[in-house]
């Protein structure tokens, strides 16, 4: 089996959020399955300096008005899977992040950026260019809005092209653009409409991607059930519920290599489910490091790591932390997006130093660190296609509270009795977003923490989760065999 599969960031180079680490991960599963994996990439600062080019010989014009791009080929520097980085300094050498300038502003041109990813890898995967690529490409794995024209172009090349399968790691971003841009694009105007790309009026990058693509998939069950519905779907319900005989939902995994807390080197202490002592030494060292008060050792610490938006329902959380501190509560919040929201939580830090520490900005070595030294993880969101923070909060023996939505449903076993007795057990789960629903969720934690016999059989019960890749990769290996050889 031999994949393209396309993104547009990958964990270590350039990471927004899950994408990144799927992106790096998943590929590396695959070809452990055997699958002949290539990425396609954009040619990034970061992405440019660590993979090692081994040839530049293909030199393609892709876009009308924007300079040849060429194709380099290489390889990733831990993994050693093969890549093809696209080098056009004109759109993807700048200072900044993948999709948005220094200041948070979506670049001007990602229309011209993305449009040149999908098209690239669409001609990448042309059986006429095996021969010149050494590599006949059986299925083209495109990831998110960025690669949505992927399926749009194969339409307007000649003869058979590949079967693409594009992934939905989160639908509220889907690439809208004007009518304008559709030559600009090198589109036919036949494409713009409801049979095709047009969207309300709109070039939609994504729903050219569902139309298109012989098969969606989504990062879990239940997102790729909710994504059907008016409530969740973000004006592309119909469409999904039209195509629900091509969708299905696959959950993400854990990369168990860079978070594992028996070897995690952001850590002051390794521990495991055998010896959760270094845990508590974890948790001491991020109150020191966050200048949280050391007067209650015995206190929980909750945590978030977190991109602040609607999304993630932050603003659930924001009401009931004065109330919860009372209780006797520390927060560790680690995030950064909206900025009335981070405001706000900077005048909450400001109010309690000792018992809230908000840092905003992208921290991976915090990540880890609160990840590791806090007892309880707050992830309410209003819509999760996945989540990995509360998977790997589980395995670190951290207990997640969570809304019941998408892969946090699938991911999080509500505490009751009976999952308590069976050993199924890990978390929290509240369904109604409302921060008094939140609040009560939260009393309830921290009621069950101080029964330390309890609380340790939910930690036992989380960390012997698995949530290795191997798992979703096996999964992807049946959708793509059946892709490429019954349809
Ligand atoms: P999403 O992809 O919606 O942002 P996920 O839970 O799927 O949410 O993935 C988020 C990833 O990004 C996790 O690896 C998490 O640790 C990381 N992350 C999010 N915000 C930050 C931050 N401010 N600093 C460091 N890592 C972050």
């Amino acid at each position: 089996m031999r994949v393209l599969f396309v993104a547009s960031e990958i964990y270590p180079l350039v990471k927004t959020g899950g994408l990144g680490d799927v992106a790096a991960a998943l590929p590396v599963a695959l070809s452990e399955l055997g699958v002949d994996v290539r990425l396609v990439l954009p040619g990034y600062p970061a992405v440019m300096d660590a993979v090692s080019p081994a040839s530049t010989h293909l030199s393609w014009h892709i876009l009308p008005g924007v300079e040849n791009v060429q194709i380099c080929t290489g390889t990733m520097p831990k993994s050693g899977l093969p890549v093809y980085v696209i080098d056009c300094p004109r759109l993807y050498r700048r200072d900044g992040g993948p999709y948005q300038d220094n200041y948070g502003s979506e670049w001007g041109d990602n229309e011209l950026r993305f449009a040149t990813l999908s098209k690239t890898a669409a001609l990448l995967g042309r059986p006429d260019i095996a021969h010149e690529i050494h590599f006949r490409t059986d299925l083209i794995h495109c990831n998110d809005w960025q690669t949505g024209l992927i399926p749009a172009y194969q339409q307007y090349l000649e003869g058979c092209q590949p079967p693409t399968l594009i992934s939905i790691h989160n639908i509220a971003y889907q690439g809208l653009y004007g009518a304008h841009t559709v030559p600009a694009l090198g589109l036919p105007w036949d494409s713009f409409s409801v049979q095709g790309v047009e969207f309300y009026g709109f070039l939609s990058f994504l729903k050219a991607g569902l139309f298109y693509a012989d098969w969606i998939n989504t990062v879990s069950p239940t997102y790729a059930q909710e994504i059907q519905t008016p409530e969740y779907g973000y004006g592309l319900h119909g469409l999904l519920s039209h195509r629900k005989e091509t969708l299905s939902g696959i959950l993400n995994g854990i990369d168990e290599q860079q978070w594992n807390p028996s070897h995690d080197p952001h850590l002051i202490a390794s521990y495991s489910i055998d010896n959760l002592a270094g845990k508590e030494l974890n948790k001491n060292a991020l109150r020191k490091r966050l200048r949280l008060s050391e007067e209650n050792p015995k206190k929980p610490i909750f945590g978030m790591i977190t991109r602040l938006t609607y999304q993630k329902g932050i603003d659930l959380v924001i009401p009931i932390i004065g109330k919860l501190i009372e209780e006797g509560a520390q927060f560790a919040i680690l995030g950064n997006g909206d900025k009335h929201t981070e405001h706000q939580l900077r005048e909450l830090a400001q109010a309690f130093p000792q018992q809230i520490s908000v840092t905003l900005g992208y921290d991976e070595s915090l990540a880890h660190q609160i990840e590791a030294g806090v007892d309880i993880f707050l992830m309410p969101s209003r819509f999760e296609p996945c989540g990995l923070t509360q998977m790997y909060s589980m395995h670190y023996g951290t207990i997640p509270i969570v809304r019941k939505t998408g892969g946090l449903a699938d991911t999080v076993t509500n505490i009751t009795p009976s999952t308590l007795d069976n050993g199924t057990a890990t978390g929290f789960v509240f369904e109604h977003e409302s921060p008094d629903i939140l609040l009560q969720t939260a009393l309830q934690a921290m009621l069950l923490y101080r029964n330390k016999e309890l609380w340790q059989q939910l930690q036992r019960h989380g960390m012997t989760k698995d949530f290795s890749w191997k798992h979703s990769a096996e999964e992807y290996l049946k959708l793509y065999n059946k892709l490429v050889y019954e349809f």
